[in-house]
């Protein structure tokens, strides 16, 4: 007999009042509705309602991975130091990598994301070019000692994540396969019911090239895009490039490009700042040849020392702190893009005659420009709040005006290339009987991020309000009535239940009408069943949870209507 779940025998606490420490939507509701529960800072439990949400997900996620043909696999969580040691990655996360030591003072740690290891077990599987393509996933618990873990299941320390990787001996073989979990993700994503945009984006500490995020819009959301309405450009804010914009007419000197010495890595950087090398800094300045051309992180800002890192190696010679920029309002605040200083923002005190204003910055690798002027080379802005992207900005595609919007990280998949097949000499035997380097991808889903998104998006004034397909149930009946109706609102239950539908009853004794029907609007099952005085006469009131419609029906309709 289908089981039908009863809340009098379900382990849940809804609560009234927000937690006092949530500050999103999703963390609050999620909390509230009884789904989840937080045992340490990005610490969480996930309760019996919350894991069957979580579990719509990773089913759907499993579905559409396994129709482009990716593999299922489960790689251990705990990992030897050794590989991410080839790989760089061991320093390069910094403080971000949980690590710990056995009994024997070896050095492991909890993979925050696994392209080491699945490096390492292809290279133990495949030794033909017959044994590709292949592309392998895993749903799995990961682990990243974020700086801020707040915001709930929104960015946990510890999370679930689906994460894929494929192996191609071609370039063609990487764009298919690349083409292939970018189809899968959108199938995933419009299943999920999320409203999300591809964008482009840095490719960050994975490595690699083409690199593509799913965003989906949400006020809670750390990430900022921009999109244009007129073309199809989308892209992370962290990624727009503006070309500097020529104005005809100039009365001052020709840009001088330079060249830049020194290569500063991560770790010179993190030494001269005092910081560790996965610092987040606000403010940071760079100078060059004596005179600061920027990296300014405007306003409240930060970035992650780790990412800017591998994308300032063009640029800088000294770093000077916060304090520096003050009494300087004529110089630059940028940004630093993945070809060094190319998108910096211009920025100009009006306080400073016009024309007087004088920046340096780079738009070329390996360059910067020098005497790049307010108003000849770029537009000016006339204040200096400005931030890296505003909406309104010129397209860089189309030239048409930019939207600008927060978003959080659903998805990213990179086209990694062969860094990983380099580190871990990963080939395989071409069809010429030579070894050829193995071509990486990786991609991945926040799977338990996914339910707080998704939240974030659907949730109303009373509480959730999940779509079907990633709703903890069909149709939450709610027993309205006295003792013996609650026998009729069960009895309903089961044949629902029977007939496929999933359901969760609220048959509690000695709770209220009014508590029910405020805990099944907080919880967020998209069919409420309300079998009250009227059941009795064989008649119950369907409620759709999203547009508040209601009806009243016969019993055997209801049941026919919702199977
Ligand atoms: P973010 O920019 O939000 O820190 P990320 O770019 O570091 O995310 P990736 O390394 O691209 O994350 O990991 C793949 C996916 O895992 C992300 O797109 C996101 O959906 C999810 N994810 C990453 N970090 C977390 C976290 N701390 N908690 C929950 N999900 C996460
Ligand atoms: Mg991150
Ligand atoms: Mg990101
Ligand atoms: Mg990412």
């Amino acid at each position: 007999m289908a089981q039908v779940q009863r809340m009098s025998k379900l382990m849940i606490k809804t609560l009234r009042d927000d937690p006092a420490d949530a500050e999103t939507l999703s963390h609050k509701l999620l909390v509230r509705a009884g789904y989840v529960r937080r045992n340490a800072a990005g610490i969480w439990s996930w309760l019996p309602l919350g894991k069957k949400v979580l579990d719509n997900v990773s089913r759907v996620v499993r579905e559409e991975m396994d129709a482009i043909g990716a593999q299922e696999v489960l790689l251990p969580a705990l990992l030897p130091k050794e590989p991410y040691e080839a790989s760089g990655r061991w320093e390069e996360y910094g403080d971000l990598l949980f690590r710990l030591k056995d009994r024997k003072g070896g050095e492991y740690l909890l993979g925050p994301t696994h392209e080491e290891i699945f490096t390492l077990v292809v290279k133990d599987q495949a030794s033909s070019y017959k044994d590709l393509p292949v592309m392998l996933y895993q749903i799995q618990t990961k682990y990243r000692d974020e700086a801020r873990p707040r915001s709930g299941v929104l960015r946990g320390r510890e999370f679930q994540m689906k994460d894929s990787y494929s192996f191609d001996t071609t370039d063609e073989g990487l764009a298919e396969s690349y083409r292939l979990h970018r189809e899968a993700y959108q199938n995933i994503f419009r299943r999920l019911g999320l409203d999300y945009r591809i964008v482009s984006a840095v490719s960050g500490a994975m490595g690699g090239s083409a690199s593509e995020e799913f965003l989906a819009p949400a006020a809670a959301g750390e990430d900022t895009f921009v999109d244009c309405p007129a073309c199809d450009y989308a892209a992370n804010t962290e990624a727009v490039t503006f070309p500097l914009n020529p104005v005809d007419g100039a009365a001052h000197g020709p840009v001088e490009e330079l060249d830049t010495p020194d290569t500063p890595t991560i770790e010179t950087l993190a030494e001269f700042l005092d910081v560790p090398a996965s610092a987040t800094l606000k403010n940071l300045l760079v100078k060059v040849d004596g005179e600061i051309v920027a990296v300014g992180v405007p306003g409240d800002r930060e970035v992650d020392l780790g990412k800017l890192g591998e994308h300032l190696a063009p640029a800088v010679v000294e770093l000077v702190t916060a304090e520096d920029f003050e009494g300087r309002p004529d110089l630059v605040r940028g940004y630093v893009g993945p070809q060094g200083l190319e998108k910096v923002r211009y920025i100009a005190d009006p306080r400073i005659a016009p024309g007087t204003a004088w920046i340096t910055g780079a738009n070329k690798p390996g360059t910067h420009a020098r005497n790049v002027v307010a108003g000849r080379d770029f537009t000016v802005d006339d204040h200096l709040d400005v931030v890296v992207v505003e909406a309104g900005d010129p397209c860089p595609k189309c030239g048409t005006g930019l939207r600008l919007d927060r978003a959080i990280e659903i998805g990213h998949i990179f086209q990694l290339g062969r860094k990983y097949a380099d580190t871990f000499q990963l080939d395989v035997l071409g069809q010429q009987g030579k070894p050829v380097r193995v071509t990486m991808g990786s991609y991945g889903i926040g799977v338990s991020r996914a339910v707080a998104a998704l939240a974030e998006q659907t949730a109303d004034d009373q509480g959730l309000c999940w779509p079907r397909e990633i709703a903890p149930a069909d149709v939450h009946v709610v027993a309205a009535g006295k003792a013996a109706q609650t026998e009729l609102a069960l009895d309903v239950s089961q044949q629902l239940a029977d007939a496929g539908v999933r359901v969760i009853v609220d048959d509690r004794a000695g709770v209220s009408p009014g508590v029910k029907f405020t805990d099944a609007e907080l919880i967020g099952v998209p069919t409420i069943l309300v079998a009250g005085r009227r059941t009795a006469e064989g008649v119950v009131e369907l409620k759709d949870r999203r547009t508040g419609e209601r009806e009243e029906l016969p019993v055997a309709e209801a049941v026919a209507r919702l199977t």
